[in-house]
């Protein structure tokens, strides 16, 4: 701004300059016009006068505008009233020059200048009408000749032309000026957009979207409405992302800003709350009803197939709703509660829609709650890991056993994984709560090997926020040899979810682990993506088929997902393992089936290490 200005002055002291410079010239001929129609005493002034107007030309040209501006000034009116006083006085045509050079000097001179030149007609002046009354000038009305008549033009032509180029200049300044109060006025404007509008979807902000939701309560509330509050997360939205670039992230807000924007009508704002977060501020009308109806066309719009730069891409949403004044009158605070019921909506499988309660409120302190309490037992070390094995249903037997996390309450009670596991997830104390389960497991594997049990491997579950830390393999690979283990002792148990997160770093992380000789099973399959394209990769070696499809073949007697599943890993070469198995005639459909591996109640729930070593003996030998 600063650099701007100075640019601004320049530019204006360079045009005073040239019309400094332009006037001396006009004035100079004209001057020069008029001493040719002159002799005598009339001849030489006209010529100091041209003398003078050369020296202000001089000085302008090396930029000593106050210099050159007083020489135009002082000489010409000096020359002035010198014509007045060897001429007709006050009734002398040189007195025609006064107000031009007055009106020169108030534009192009400083105020103070002016003054003095102002100060100096008047007295000159004075002194010509003095000098008039007192005889010594020679009072005469003139007669009228061409020559009188040719410097009064030439007065004119000078001042005229003078007055012109001045009035042009201001002309062009005030232009300039008008022209860069719209130029502020529109970035004015352009900044509130930008403040209030997200530049990806022209949308409105979270900024912004906070100031809409007030007014619109507040016309709600003089209509004895409600005002619904739709908090839209995109599910899996991240891969978009890093699979195929931000570009295509960025395509795919805009498409889904668009359609979501196509079902709403002119009462629904539609706002970017950030990322991939929207909001829906919908007045009810009528019932309930009709909002539910709109959560439900939000999802099935969401998931209709995007074509994103020549791909088409498959998202779902989750949304949270909330009712203001219902649940919150503050923008804050129905954002908190319609956050809530959308992680409950996201908990609930996703692609759905949750209406906060009173209950949600409870949930959140009590995780608060469970939190304080993880903190506390991560330092004390209040976990244990128990142990559950696996079976080998056809020839051969299995040397594994998986380590499961126990977190045991002063009452003897267990809290149980799946409860306080995301919750380590979500605040990242999984990565020590993890190593922890790495360095226990490893420790226990190497005690057994030494008990007898030479061949046992050890399975742990790993959590994807585990690989975005970075240091998994030197955990692993420290864990191996704190325990002089060799790494067919450890197998790692990933979720699909795990794939999805962060693709290349993860498979990166994966194909290291592989080459290190540990081996990798894909835990919970059929519950995630179900697509093992990844598997091209890095070499997984056991596919564990998710427990809810072993509960399902329990019930009926539709086994043919279980069969592609199998027919699947056999031509992937990988080991399937089924989980879940509570009774004998699950078993002998699995074993039917061509599973290799079974893990469950039906030999035994996870144990304590004491009492391992005999369930795996009493395991191996039923089996021979
Ligand atoms: P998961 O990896 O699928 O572990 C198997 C779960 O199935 C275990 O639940 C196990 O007790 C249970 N299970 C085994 N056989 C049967 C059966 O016949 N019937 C039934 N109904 N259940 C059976 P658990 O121990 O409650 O663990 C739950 C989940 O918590 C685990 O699922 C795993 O995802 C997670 N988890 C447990 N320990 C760890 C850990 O050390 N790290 C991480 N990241 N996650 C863990
Ligand atoms: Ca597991
Ligand atoms: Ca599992």
């Amino acid at each position: 701004m600063k650099q701007e200005n100075i640019e601004l002055d320049k530019i204006s002291t360079e045009i005073r300059r040239n019309r400094l410079m332009q006037i001396c010239g006009i004035c100079f001929l004209g001057l020069l016009v008029a001493a040719w129609l002159s002799h005598g005493i009339t001849f030489k002034i006209l010529s100091m006068g041209c003398l003078s107007l050369i020296a202000a030309f001089g000085f302008a040209l090396r930029h000593q505008l106050l210099v050159a501006s007083s020489i135009l000034l002082g000489s010409m009116s000096l020359m002035l009233f010198a014509l007045a006083a060897t001429g007709a006085g006050m009734h002398d045509a040189a007195v025609l020059g006064y107000p031009g050079l007055l009106i020169f000097a108030a534009v192009v001179s400083r105020t103070r200048i002016y003054l003095v030149l102002l100060f100096f007609v008047v007295l000159q002046c004075c002194v010509l009408t003095w000098l008039s009354l007192n005889g010594v000038i020679e009072t005469r009305v003139l007669k009228p000749s061409w020559t009188q008549f040719y410097y009064i033009l030439i007065i004119f032509i000078i001042v005229g032309a003078s007055i012109y180029l001045l009035i042009n200049e201001m002309k062009m300044l005030m232009r300039s000026s008008e022209e860069k109060s719209e130029k502020i006025s529109q970035s004015r404007r352009h900044i509130q957009r930008l403040a209030r509008y997200d530049g990806l979807t022209n949308l409105p902000n979270r900024f912004y979207g906070e100031r809409l939701f007030n007014q619109i309560l507040q016309d709600c509330s003089e209509e004895n409405r409600s005002l619904a509050f739709l908090f839209i997360n995109i599910d899996n939205f991240k891969p978009v992302n890093d699979v195929l670039g931000h570009k295509a992230g960025d395509q795919l807000l805009l498409l889904l800003s668009q359609r979501l924007n196509s079902i709403l009508n002119s009462e629904q704002k539609l706002i970017r709350f950030g990322g991939d977060e929207f909001l829906i501020l919908a007045p009810i009308s009528k019932t309930m009803c009709e909002i539910k109806e709109l959560c439900e066309d939000i999802i099935a719009e969401c998931a209709n197939e995007f074509e994103v730069l020549e791909t088409g891409v498959l998202v779902s949403a989750s949304i949270g709703l909330a009712l203001a004044p219902e649940h919150g009158s503050d923008f804050k605070q129905i954002c908190r509660n319609a956050d809530l019921a959308l992680f409950t909506a996201k908990r609930n499988g996703r692609n759905n829609f949750f209406i906060y309660d009173e209950s949600l409120q409870k949930f959140s302190q009590d995780n608060f709650k469970l939190l304080q309490a993880l903190r506390i037992a991560i330092n004390e070390e209040q976990f244990s890991l128990h142990y559950q094995v696996l079976v080998g249903l056809q020839e051969r037997n299995s040397n594994t056993v998986e380590a499961l996390l126990r977190w045991q309450q002063k009452d003897g009670s267990f809290i149980p994984p799946d409860k306080f596991i995301p919750l380590c997830e979500s605040t990242g104390l999984i990565n020590r709560l993890g190593k922890w389960v790495i360095q226990q497991a490893c420790e226990f594997c190497a005690k057994q090997r030494k008990l007898g049990d030479t061949n046992l491997t050890v399975a742990v579950n790993i959590s994807m926020v585990q690989f975005r830390s970075g240091n998994l393999q030197e955990i692993i690979q420290q864990a191996l040899e704190d325990n002089d283990l060799p790494s067919d002792a450890l197998e790692i148990e990933i979720t699909e979810s795990v794939l999805m997160e962060d693709l290349e770093d993860t498979t990166a992380q994966l194909k290291e682990l592989d080459a290190l000789g540990i081996s990798i099973a894909i835990d919970d399959f059929g519950t995630g993506y179900s697509n093992l394209g990844y598997l091209k990769t890095f070499k997984a070696s056991k596919l564990k088929i998710d427990r809810s499809f072993i509960q399902e073949l329990r019930q009926t007697s539709d086994d043919s997902l279980i069969k592609a599943i199998v027919n699947m890993a056999k031509s992937l070469n990988l080991e399937m393992v089924a989980e879940g198995i509570e009774d004998k005639a699950t078993m002998k459909k699995l074993v039917a089936l061509g599973v290799d591996i079974g893990q469950g109640y039906y030999w035994s729930k996870p144990v304590e290490q004491d009492e391992l070593l005999d369930i795996r003996h009493r395991v191996i030998e039923g089996k021979s």
